[in-house]
């Protein structure tokens, strides 16, 4: 079984024909609303291939909530320990897009930011199961912290969105950032070459293993002393969103299934690649018969 800990949002998406500036309205497009934060993400992408979840999150009593409990629900992910926050709104971000495709977007936690210890605390037995605990940066580092010290199996940490001063929970097995969140992570320019990701994911102590996702570069892993670079599967991309919450849910699928790292690693690029040649975020995210497919081709 996998466990993710993280955030439920409720994403509102305007077209805007361009950002508006400080004290500006602009009329923009119809608003549509899909399914989204980084946790939800990425227990649909490990549901959707295959795996065993259950999620703790919060949510509010409103109607986004219903939205959001359904929507990972409907994927079969365990919601027994998504808990109902009275008087808070579910989390929802915020989001324009202009027509060169340029997003901006704002985020209220809302019921994630009231994640904490006693949640993980009441999900214990849960976390001591599970073959692979995944977490975020989109709820509190208390929740994040409390869940790795009881998880039973690996933890898989993915410090997204970059937060400049996140503290990394201790007790995790394996990081996976992005080149931005390496940077945040280390305090350097955002690693540009092979080289420069390799010398700036040496800086990070802690965890066992990183494996650092490059986009269309692929992926970096390093274990010990050593490392590797994957490169990304030939795909023709057509919207990135989510790539890498689907290369995450992957990655704890196959984990939890007992492959190793590399073989991890080369199963959630082909996931992860899929993703990127569909548009939205949890509508884009693969399903197990096509990864497979995939690889066969
Ligand atoms: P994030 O969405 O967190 O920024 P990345 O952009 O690094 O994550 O993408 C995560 C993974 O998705 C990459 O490691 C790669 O395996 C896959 N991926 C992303 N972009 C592409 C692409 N253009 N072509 C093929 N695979 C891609």
């Amino acid at each position: 079984m996998i466990a993710v800990v993280g955030s439920l949002n409720l994403d509102l998406v305007v077209p805007v024909p361009k950002h508006p500036v400080p004290g500006e309205t602009v009329l923009g497009g119809d608003i549509a609303q899909h399914p989204g934060g980084k946790g939800a993400n990425q227990a649909v992408a490990a549901a959707r291939l295959g795996g065993n979840v259950a999620f703790v999150g919060r949510v509010g009593e409103d109607g986004a909530a219903g939205v959001m409990l359904d929507a990972v629900r409907e994927e079969g992910v365990d919601t027994t320990h998504i808990a109902r926050t009275p008087g808070v709104p579910t989390g929802r971000a915020l989001i324009a897009v202009d027509p060169a495709g340029e997003n901006s977007i704002i985020v209220s936690p809302g019921a994630n930011s009231r994640l904490g210890a006693a949640d993980c605390e009441a999900a214990a037995d849960l976390l001591q199961k599970a073959a692979v605990t995944v977490l975020q940066q989109e709820v509190p580092d208390e929740a994040n912290h409390t869940a790795a010290r009881l998880a039973g199996g690996i933890v898989l940490h993915n410090p997204a969105p970059a937060v400049a001063d996140a503290v990394a929970p201790p007790h995790v097995d394996l990081l996976v950032p992005n080149r931005t969140e390496l940077a945040a992570l280390t305090g350097t320019p955002v690693p540009e070459t092979i080289e420069d990701v390799v010398a700036a994911a040496r800086k990070l102590t802690g965890a066992a293993a990183v494996i650092v996702t490059l986009g269309g570069d692929g992926v970096l892993l390093l274990e010990g002393a050593s490392h590797l670079h994957i490169p990304a599967f030939t795909v023709r991309p057509v919207d990135t969103t989510a790539a890498g919450d689907s290369f995450c849910g992957a990655l704890a699928v196959a984990l939890a299934e007992g492959r190793t790292l590399e073989q991890a690693a080369r199963w959630a690029c082909a996931a992860a690649a899929i993703s990127t040649t569909r548009a939205g975020a949890q509508p884009s995210l693969a399903r197990r018969d096509e990864v497979e497919a995939f690889l066969a081709r």
